[in-house]
């Protein structure tokens, strides 16, 4: 057994602890409390860690590896649908989508997320080529398999297909398949219902969706109309039987019996507070990614209302074409200058446990408490710094990271 001293220990299920100890065996969280208890002597070995905090691994719950090898090559957009064409010309010129380039990306961005201090990614995938590199990584993850179907003669075959995929993979303690739908305005309502039935086969299985992110998808949605239906039938996708569901996306999602606690719902950057009362209602979790809305014209989310509404809030990066880089603590920094009103603490829980619950992973990570993993951030900061929350939000670098195992 070891037992870790720190200026500070952020359970998350419990405020911050000053002065905190920690105790671990055998790769669980024993026990914790504040150093000015008497600790028993248990012959444990004591290390000392200084002027740092102590918090849970964080939860990079949206996220697309496989695009890893688009960093840098989609340029920043003042519509979404523009960026989109963007990403569509960015692969045009990569004709190797199962190369190797692909492969060495995806091996970065895995090393990349370790070192900015992510336990676990919900990784969205289209061609499930991450999933083999997730499950020789350090990192727990769900990897969803993403449909994007919005002309399919076959909705039900198509699911299936993707189900057989999934059940060919050997899931690990820490890495699992389950499915994700694109979004309300690139998949079918036919296909939307299959997934749906699909996910509620198993009980435990999480599943995704961009939702509300785009100005373009809430017009597309109410009216049928507007540049993301000019995209459809430029790329042959369009499917002239679609009617127009009319009202929000989130009403179109909501209304199709799709909304519920397993689904995580990416973005919600236009969302209204209808939208967000929604969302409560079904336990909804919904994911926010703020640097890849102002990369790809979404806009800006309106955070402080996702909080106010009492949402469930998560934290993504998104993927490295729309995002810098995969450091969630950047991510925060960006979510507390948007929405200075929620606290330092709230935007903490949003990046640890509330991630955790969300991806199925809250038995083992997200807070630390006794029987859970010691999956947990060692982060350098200066001496006597009063407010620990604030100082994690306002942007840490990998450079101050270390996993307490390897301390
Ligand atoms: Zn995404």
């Amino acid at each position: 057994m070891i037992r870790y001293h720190a200026a500070w220990i952020l359970p998350i299920s419990e405020p911050p602890i000053r002065d905190g100890w920690l105790a671990v065996d055998r790769g669980r969280v024993v026990a914790l409390g504040a150093a000015g208890r008497r600790v028993l002597s248990d012959g444990a070995q004591v290390v000392d860690l200084g002027d740092v905090a102590v918090l849970p691994g964080l939860v990079n719950a949206h996220t697309h590896l496989e695009l890893s090898y688009l960093r840098d090559e989609v340029p920043p957009a003042s519509q979404f649908v523009t960026w989109v064409r963007g990403v569509i010309q960015a692969r045009r010129q990569r004709p190797d989508p199962g190369g190797r380039e692909i492969l060495d990306a995806v091996d970065s961005a895995l090393n990349e997320a370790v070192a900015c201090g992510t336990a676990i990614v919900g990784d969205i995938s289209n061609t499930l080529v991450t999933f083999g590199p997730l499950t020789r990584s350090r990192l727990a993850a769900v990897v969803f398999y993403e449909l994007i179907r919005f002309n399919a003669p076959d909705p039900a075959g198509v699911v299936a297909q993707a189900c057989r995929a999934i059940e060919a993979l050997v899931p690990t303690e820490r890495v699992r398949a389950s499915l994700a739908a694109h979004a309300p305005y690139s998949v079918s309502p036919l296909v939307l219902r299959a997934i749906r039935q699909a996910v509620d086969r198993d009980p435990f299985a999480p599943c995704s969706i961009h939702l509300s992110e785009s100005a373009e998808e809430v017009e597309f949605i109410r009216s049928g109309g507007g540049p993301w239906r000019g995209l459809l039938e430029e790329i042959g996708s369009w499917d002239p039987d679609w009617v127009p569901p009319g009202g929000s996306p989130v009403q179109f999602l909501d209304d199709s019996g799709f909304l519920d606690a397993r689904v995580l719902a990416v973005h919600g950057v236009q969302m209204t507070t209808a939208d967000l009362d929604r969302l409560v209602a079904r336990g909804t979790t919904l994911v926010t990614c703020p640097r890849s809305n102002g990369h790809t014209g979404a806009g800006a989310p309106p955070i402080e209302d996702f909080y106010n509404y009492g949402v469930k809030v998560a934290v993504g990066t998104d993927s490295l074409a729309s995002s810098p880089d995969l450091n969630v603590f950047a991510e925060i920094a960006t979510m507390r200058a948007l929405a200075p009103t929620v606290s330092a603490g709230a935007l903490l829980d949003s990046a640890t446990r509330q991630g955790a619950h969300a991806l199925g992973f809250n038995a083992d990570y997200g807070t630390i408490e006794p029987g859970k993993l010691a999956r947990l951030l060692v982060v350098n900061m200066p001496a006597n710094t009063e407010d620990v929350e604030e100082y994690l939000v306002s942007g840490i670098e990998p450079n101050q990271i270390r996993w307490i195992e390897d301390v």
